[in-house]
């Protein structure tokens, strides 16, 4: 089951020595996050039953943006050496590896993060997150 987000934010760049994206110029850029869980996992599957929803949208878009609203109406060349579609979901992918704990105490199997610069073009990062659940269930003797 994957939980999805989409924000977007404004932000100027340019990639040096390209001879088309060299000059600063600006995109609105659309981020979009999908957390996907296993609902074969015992924990995800009793919390859905409980609760109805894995995670709160309101609470995933607020702590999504404390992330990538630091990149909003920015130079990305102040962050990134190449600010590319690549780079930025790669960093961005990471980001939320690192801080998913803040906001979802279920085990996440999968983080996709797409970046699109516009409408016909995008870049998506996945992450595989090694859970317990990737592990062969333990035989009974
Ligand atoms: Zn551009």
């Amino acid at each position: 089951m994957g939980i999805t987000v989409t924000t977007t934010i404004d932000a100027a760049h340019y990639i040096p020595d390209h001879p088309k994206c060299g000059y600063t110029h600006g995109h609105t850029w659309v981020i979009t996050l999908t957390l996907w869980f296993n609902l074969e996992d015992e924990e995800v599957k009793s919390h859905l039953e409980r609760h109805h929803m894995l995670v709160d949208f309101g609470a995933l878009k607020k702590w999504f943006w404390c992330i990538v609203g630091e990149y909003d109406h920015t130079l990305l060349n102040n962050y990134f050496s190449y600010p590319t579609c690549e780079r930025i979901a790669q960093t961005i992918a990471y980001q939320v590896k690192d801080r998913l704990s803040e906001v979802c105490k279920l085990p996440v199997r999968t983080i996709n993060v797409l970046v699109s610069e516009s409408e016909d073009t995008n870049v998506t990062v996945t992450l595989e997150l090694q859970d317990k659940f990737h592990e062969p269930p333990s035989t009974v003797q």
